[in-house]
């Protein structure tokens, strides 16, 4: 509580530009967000072009209907879109001072990553990840500062969610949770701290219930309309968990529910059915296709 208090009342940050990386669902709102409301100046990375496309007209979307609604003008719409700018190459942040890493759920392509970040940013730069279940201090290990390094867990869709929880590693420094909380703070988000252990607090409660109706649905229990009814009407669920779990993306599910198994055991083992959606490629909402059609 006193960090939180610490970061709120009497830290400033000194981040002016933030590298973001991942053009995706995640990546596109936390980019969004930085610029529309806390202001920085953002370098949106992404190995893919027609991602980076993409995420510009769902930016532009988002904040078009902002100003249809008379949340923000046409003025403001415009200079948080001045301050984004778009790069498939990783270099170019080598000047920013604060990253956050939205790529895929994947534990050695993000190591990888972080490991390229640790040679291409200024010494002192706090590298960030989005991760939903994997170990901060595992992915610190790869750079020569992890000190710098935390998780940093927004909620999908960022412009609209509250949260986003905090995850110091085992070697990351109170200096960079200040930073991270006070970054938080600018963004106008709530935060929570999670202990660095698989799923962190989220996930480690939401996936194990997603899966559950996953494995009801395979066992027959109940069409996917009669468990997402039943889970929105009767315990007042906002959503259905299959809808969820497409609005998330299922190799992401997958992808969480494979680490929480690793690492705690069967109880969270994942169900077949989850597995066969992902390798026939209905990864849901993302790709118009997965329990539902979009
Ligand atoms: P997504 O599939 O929509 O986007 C991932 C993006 O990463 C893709 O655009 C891909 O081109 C890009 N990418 C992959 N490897 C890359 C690399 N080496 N360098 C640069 N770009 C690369 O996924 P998402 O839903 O945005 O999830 C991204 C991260 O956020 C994951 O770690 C996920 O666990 C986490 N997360 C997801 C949600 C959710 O609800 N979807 C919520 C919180 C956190």
């Amino acid at each position: 509580k006193s960090i939180h208090t610490l970061a709120q009342r009497y830290y400033s940050t000194n981040v002016n530009t933030v590298g973001v990386i991942g053009g995706g669902q995640m990546g596109a709102g936390i980019a969004q967000v930085l610029a529309q409301v806390a202001k920085k100046n953002v370098i949106l990375v992404d190995l893919n072009k027609n991602v980076i496309e993409k995420s510009l007209i769902g930016i532009n979307g988002f904040l078009q209907k902002s100003v249809s609604k008379g949340v923000i003008t046409e003025e403001d719409k415009e200079n948080t879109l001045k301050r984004i700018s778009f790069s498939d190459d990783l270099n170019s942040l080598k000047n920013v001072d604060f990253v956050v890493e939205a790529i895929v759920e994947n534990t050695e392509i993000k190591c990888n990553l972080f490991k390229d970040l640790a040679k291409i940013c200024k010494p002192g730069t706090i590298l960030a990840s989005n991760t939903s279940s994997i170990s901060i201090t595992q992915i610190a290990s790869h750079t020569n500062e992890p000190q710098n390094v935390i998780g940093m867990h927004f909620m999908n869709p960022v412009p609209i969610m509250k949260l986003v929880e905090v995850i110091p590693g085992l070697q990351t420094s109170e200096e960079t949770q200040k930073t991270t909380l006070k970054l938080a703070v600018e963004m106008n988000k709530t935060t929570t701290f999670s202990k660095d252990m698989p799923g962190f607090i989220a996930n480690r409660l939401l996936m194990p219930y997603i899966n559950e109706a996953v494995q009801a649905l395979h066992e027959g229990l109940g069409t996917k309309e009669d468990i997402d009814t039943t889970m929105k009407l009767g315990c007042n669920m906002p959503m259905g968990p299959l809808t969820l779990a497409d609005f998330i993306g299922l190799d992401t599910c997958y992808s969480i529910m494979n680490i929480l198994h690793t690492q705690l055991g069967d109880k969270y083992k994942p169900s077949p059915l989850l597995k066969r959606y992902v390798e026939a490629g209905r990864l849901g909402k993302k790709v118009k296709h997965g329990f539902y059609t979009y």
